[in-house]
């Protein structure tokens, strides 16, 4: 699996501002913010994007909504918030390992761009 910038954080080679870890999943604070509250859920395991998603992985990827919605509350979301998932290029993803936005603390548009 080639490394990227998540795995780094996940290894701690490189800074972030951490949000919640367990043995499944880590979550921190986007770096370039798209609302008030923008927090990337990731997987620990190296799973490069929704396309790659197995049978085997619907408990992951259960835990890693979940994870979200904990965090939504955790952080004040009560008015509600958005959970997106980039796919591939035209899904406007940029990095390849699986992630899941948490975006809120704004009213967002519809539809997205
Ligand atoms: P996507 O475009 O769906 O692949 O989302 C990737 C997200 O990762 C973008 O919102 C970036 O701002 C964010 N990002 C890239 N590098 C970092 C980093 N070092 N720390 C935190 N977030 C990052």
């Amino acid at each position: 699996m080639t490394e990227t910038i998540f795995s780094k954080i996940i290894e701690r080679k490189i800074p972030a501002r951490i949000a919640y870890e367990d043995e499944h999943c880590l979550a921190f604070h986007d770096v370039a913010p798209q609302a008030p509250t923008h927090v990337l859920v990731i997987p620990k395991t190296a799973i490069r994007s929704l396309a790659e998603l197995q049978r085997t992985d619907t408990g992951l990827m259960g835990h890693l909504v979940v994870v979200a919605t904990e965090l939504a509350a955790k952080l004040g979301l009560g008015d509600g918030y958005r959970l997106v998932v980039n796919c591939g290029s035209d899904g406007g993803q940029s990095v390849d390992h699986l992630h899941v936005h948490l975006l809120g603390g704004r009213r967002l548009g519809w539809p997205p761009g």
